[in-house]
């Protein structure tokens, strides 16, 4: 039987965790041959002592040495065969002064970096290859560029691998809403009780944040984790600088286990003239 690979492009060290750890480790359990590409060295991250990018001694390269060794342990757990790493240097948020740096991602030309994936690509020649929508999933300059590049690299290519984007459905992120909520009503309940009195939250900010979940019926696989959600777990602790403010980590791993069973993506290219939603991102192929 031919190989099966599965490529995801993703920006950051740590994105392949969130947005796809538990495929990776599911499809390496299965025999899939998995390979990772990471765009940029992360050097927007958090400092050890949390300092964000903005500090005056925040030290971006110092930061991106600390990630480096922290995606080679999530990649040790997720059993990704081959990590690529782009080496460009992290774009930050959109508008920060990071975004005009020569050497940033978002600087780049598309097609001098699409070039580039497209000849890993060919040499890995994946039936399945996973990336963020046109958005960026949610606006970060580093992820949008990492969906240009994919499509660019996809259109240098002599094949038609299926295209996927990692999506959480609406009805999912209602559950996250609600769970975000309950958090800011308990430490602002844990502060009053302390007499600490926060500012208000800025309705207009809150407006402004973009809609991250896709409707339901645009989902074209939901893939269940559970058996590998540990791992996926493990692999978002492994990039330990970046985890101070954590979701997944203020869940712990019990209660992520037992409520994180799923990873949702959307099907942006249909080779194989699958139908509706399946289960397997290699449905098609196997
Ligand atoms: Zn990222």
């Amino acid at each position: 039987m031919e190989q099966l690979t599965f490529l995801a492009v993703h920006a950051h060290p740590d994105d392949e965790a969130s947005s796809s750890g538990g495929l990776y480790r599911l499809l390496a359990d299965q025999g899939v041959r998995t390979v990772l590409v990471t765009c940029t060295n992360g050097e927007c991250g958090d400092a050890l002592d949390g300092a964000k990018p903005d500090a005056d001694h925040h030290d971006g390269d110092e930061v991106a040495k600390i990630r480096a060794v922290e995606l080679d342990n999530a990649v040790k757990i997720l059993g990704i065969d081959r990590l690529i790493r782009l080496g460009y240097r992290d774009s930050g948020m959109m508008g920060w002064p990071q975004n005009d740096d020569p050497e940033s991602f978002w600087s780049t030309p598309v097609d001098v970096a699409a070039t580039r994936l497209a000849k890993i690509l060919n040499e890995e020649r994946p039936q399945v290859v996973m990336t963020y929508n046109e958005y960026g999933f949610y606006g970060h300059p580093d992820h949008i560029q990492a969906n240009r590049i994919t499509l660019a690299a996809l259109a240098l290519i002599d094949y038609a691998p299926t295209l996927y984007y990692n999506a959480i459905p609406d009805s999912v992120m209602a559950t996250y809403r609600a769970r975000w909520e309950q958090e800011e009503r308990e430490q602002r309940e844990a502060d009053a009780a302390k007499g600490i009195v926060r500012e208000p939250e800025n309705e207009d900010d809150e407006d402004e944040r973009p809609d991250l979940g896709t409707p339901d019926e645009e989902i074209g696989a939901i893939v269940d984790i559970s058996s590998v959600n540990g791992s996926k777990f493990d692999a978002l602790e492994a990039h330990q600088s970046q985890i101070a403010d954590s979701f997944w980590m203020k869940m712990g791993r019990e209660q992520f286990i037992d409520v994180m069973r799923s990873e949702w993506f959307v099907r942006v290219t249909n080779p194989m003239g699958l139908d509706g939603c399946v289960d397997d991102i290699f449905a098609g192929y196997r």
